[in-house]
């Protein structure tokens, strides 16, 4: 009965837009790490996905992905999602993620150290060959491009210069291209979330990364068993860099997302979107019952659920 329950309710949201009860928007996307994931965010109901991990195409194997095959699988992600949304991520490496054709060092502190845009802004050879196949395959839908760990807006004026870069050895080689490719960020380091309003006039778009702002917030690594229970989502440091982050965004008129677990738990959705978080991208089978909740709440109590949580 559990069951028939279910696939009631997952039929009943899977073919509306996500809203609240009072009409206020709010896009609900599936989170992938291979183009075939895109099948069951459109099974699930998925607006779009707000975050493909790209660096899935660069792990376990012992060599680098070429352009040709990167454009492909890009291509597949975007022709599925028939017109919708499709957040590609960067290549987001070191700390926990490896990738053995990069054959890199051993840190002390990995999650602090070499890693996502740092490798890649240092890399540009990667990057350029990522980057190109990302304009090519923005031919095919709505593909958005973002940048992971971003920490200034050095950073990201570089990673657009690259982007630029990428653009021109197209242009100069008569390959096709989508030009007009948003360019957004993770909001997933403290730094960012407190200098959001700086970064806001150079993004198109945030997103943020609970799992790694929660990690750097509260000094507790992710996934290490042995402080688990000191790492908290919902801890009212973590919370405010979110409502300070969407509250940025908002002032610039710019979409700020969230992508990480956070944003499909149902005890702390709500109040993101009261914070103003208006985009929720998450594992796809959460994304029924997470338009399902918002559908039963107005505006006035996701606001005051963000208020109960930021001032516990
Ligand atoms: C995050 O940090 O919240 C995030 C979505 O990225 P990842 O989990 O891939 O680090
Ligand atoms: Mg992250």
């Amino acid at each position: 009965a559990k069951d028939d329950e279910r696939r009631a309710m997952l039929a009943a949201f899977r073919d509306r837009p996500g809203e609240t009860s009072d009409g206020r928007r709010i896009i609900i996307e599936g989170n992938i790490g291979t183009p075939g994931d895109a099948v069951r965010v459109m099974e699930l109901g998925g607006e779009g996905v707000g975050l493909f991990r790209s660096e899935f195409l660069f792990m376990d194997r012992p060599d680098l992905p070429s352009e040709e095959e990167q454009f492909q699988a890009y291509k597949k992600a975007v022709e599925t999602m028939d017109g919708r949304p499709v957040i590609i991520r960067t290549l987001d490496i070191g700390g926990d993620k490896e990738v053995p054709a990069l054959d890199l060092e051993k840190e002390q502190n990995p999650f602090l150290g070499y890693r996502a845009i740092r490798i890649c802004l240092d890399r540009t050879d990667l990057f350029l060959v990522q980057l190109r196949a990302l304009l090519r395959a923005a031919q095919y839908g709505d593909l958005r491009i973002m940048f992971p760990m971003i920490s200034s807006v050095d950073e990201l004026r570089n990673a657009k210069q690259v982007l630029r870069e990428a653009s021109d050895l197209l242009d100069a080689e008569g390959v096709d291209y989508n030009p007009n490719v948003k360019v957004g960020i993770m909001v997933e380091i403290p730094v960012a979330a407190v200098c959001a309003d700086v970064l806001a006039q150079e993004a198109d778009f945030f997103s943020i990364g609970t799992n790694d702002l929660t990690q750097y917030t509260l000094a507790v690594e992710r996934g290490n068993a042995a402080v688990a229970h000191l790492y908290a989502p919902e801890h009212p440091a973590v919370l405010r860099l979110i409502a300070m982050t969407a509250q940025a965004a908002a002032e610039r008129h710019i979409p700020c997302g969230m992508c990480g677990e956070a944003a499909g738990d149902p005890k702390l959705a709500p109040a993101f979107v009261g914070m103003g978080v208006n985009e929720l991208s998450m594992s796809p089978r959460r994304v029924p019952a997470v338009r399902k909740l918002l559908s039963g709440l107005t505006m006035d109590e996701c606001r005051q659920a963000a208020e109960k949580l930021l001032h516990p």
